[in-house]
């Protein structure tokens, strides 16, 4: 059974001190629901902070971002040899955000897949359709090609290790919600798409959260469909207590 992954994705919030009690909350319900895997990634600058609090826990952390290149002259970017130093496992790749806010193309997020590898680090791949996507009936279309791009080159063992984040635009921080059946069919597609680019046994393996106004009141639904392996959360990973309910309606969901 492919164990379920509950990410917190911070953004550009909080503060140090903040950082610091939240992630030591976190890893307080990492310990007590250690059936899925509980992971946050907070702003790069307070990493070092998070890591610590996270120490001898089974809280992971991870990177919101880094850089193709191992170092250089790439002023305001970190690079995933710095993320590994630091201690993290995971590293957010083709967020939404960074696609549509910063412009980063599927070449280059595929770059950074490659990139993470080499350095050690997991990809959390994101991928999505905007709403005038879905409306258009493009969202298998869009998907398709974020996945197909973001694992091109990728060998079997490298794929295995891929998280990837399916997250409807549409439904990042707005309130909006992908049903529980919305995001299975999505969900479904793309581990159907992985048996076609690989094989049905990897296809089985690989994690695939949802992420899109996660809460507490709809986490247990979401992660009852058979292909939601858990989730990417952003606002609400913000409030321990919010955070740690999501954490335990998601392993119900899971009937763990
Ligand atoms: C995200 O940014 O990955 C996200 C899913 O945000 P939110 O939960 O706030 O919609």
């Amino acid at each position: 059974m492919r164990k379920p992954f509950l990410c917190g994705n911070w953004k550009m919030n909080t503060n140090r001190a903040g950082a610091v009690a939240l992630a030591a909350a976190t890893a307080k319900t990492a310990g007590r629901i250690q059936a899925v895997e509980v992971g946050v990634c907070p702003p790069a600058c307070y990493l070092e902070a998070v890591l610590a609090a996270a120490k001898g826990t089974a809280l992971v952390v991870g990177g919101q971002n880094m850089h193709t290149d191992v170092g250089g002259a790439f002023t305001g970017e970190i690079a995933g040899p710095m993320l590994k130093d630091l201690g993290c496992t995971y590293v957010i790749l083709g967020h939404s955000e960074r696609r549509h806010v910063f412009g980063e193309t599927d070449e280059f997020i595929s770059k950074k897949v490659h990139a993470a590898f080499q350095f050690g680090l997991r990809p959390i791949l994101c991928v999505g359709e905007k709403l005038e996507e879905r409306q258009a009936r493009e969202t298998e279309a869009v998907v398709r090609r974020h996945v197909t791009r973001g694992f091109a080159g990728l060998s079997k063992e490298q794929a295995g290790q891929v998280v990837i984040a399916y997250e409807p635009v549409w439904a990042i921080g707005t309130g909006l919600t992908a049903t529980p059946q919305q995001a299975q069919e999505v969900h479904a597609f793309i581990r159907a798409m992985l048996a076609l680019l690989y094989d049905a046994a990897l296809a089985q393996q690989v994690r695939i959260q949802y992420g899109g106004s996660v809460k507490p009141d709809n986490t247990r639904d979401l992660l009852a469909q058979p292909d939601i392996d858990g989730a990417l959360v952003g606002g609400a990973s913000l409030k321990a207590d919010g955070f740690a309910t999501i954490i335990a309606e998601g392993a119900k969901g899971k009937g763990l």
